[in-house]
């Protein structure tokens, strides 16, 4: 099974693809996890990334393009994955497609987590994450039950550099510029499939389990 979960940021796509690494038993790439990683660790791609990332831009699909390839072609991989965060232009798409054509992989769906803007705004603001593991709270919506202190490690937790509200609301006009694009572009494929993904993470898998079922010729 091979899956790409779009949506604006702080739609979900990180909760969501979490949920599927062990309901389908196949990897998340997550470009923004990975991003961040060589951040942490000051590698050369890290110093570049960073700035850019603070601003709420893009990183280039030159460096983008080049993660992924490296990524997919891992023998992880190999049984299916979820793209959480890429493809994020149609520069993007189309490279994403190339590779995959070249090692024979087919994109069975796209599912579209579809949340309102104010709300988008409140869950990113309230998010904090886990410095050691990456899981995800929300002060609001899934408070950690220490506060500041990971359930699953107990690692501290932190609010992305990005997660400021001057920064969310360029994200969000980078992504209604160059991402929203691509919801025409797998739905002219007959591969999009919308999840209303406004309510808690019970009603997402729920959903997602239910388009699955709809889907299961594919
Ligand atoms: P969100 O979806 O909440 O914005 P991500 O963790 O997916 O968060 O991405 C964080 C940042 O990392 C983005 O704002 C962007 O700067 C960079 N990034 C992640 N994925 C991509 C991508 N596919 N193409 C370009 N930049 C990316
Ligand atoms: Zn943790």
């Amino acid at each position: 099974m091979n899956l790409i979960i779009l949506g604006a940021p702080g739609a979900g796509k990180g909760t969501l693809s979490d949920l599927l690494i062990k309901e389908l038993k196949i990897p998340k790439i997550s470009t923004g996890d990975m991003l961040r990683k060589e951040v942490k660790e000051n590698s050369p791609l890290g110093i570049r990334a960073k700035e850019i990332m603070a601003t709420g831009a893009l990183v280039s699909d030159e460096i983008i393009n080049e993660l992924l390839k490296n990524k997919i072609k891992q023998s992880e991989c190999k049984n299916g994955f979820i793209l959480d965060g890429f493809p994020r232009t149609i520069n993007q798409a189309e490279e994403l497609e190339k590779i995959m054509k070249e090692l024979s992989f087919k994109l069975d769906l796209v599912i579209n987590l579809v949340v309102s803007e104010e709300l988008i705004i409140k869950r990113l603001t309230n998010r904090r994450v886990c410095r050691k593991c990456g899981a995800n709270f929300n002060l609001f919506s899934a408070p950690s039950k220490e506060k500041d202190t990971c359930d699953l490690c107990a690692g501290v937790l932190y609010q992305r550099a990005d997660d400021n509200e001057t920064t969310i609301r360029n994200r969000l006009q980078v992504y209604m510029k160059d991402t929203q694009p691509l919801i025409n572009y797998y739905g002219k494929k007959g591969l999009l499939r919308d999840l209303a993904a406004e309510k808690g993470i019970s009603d997402m898998a729920e959903k997602f389990n239910k388009i699955m079922i709809e889907n299961k010729n594919m």
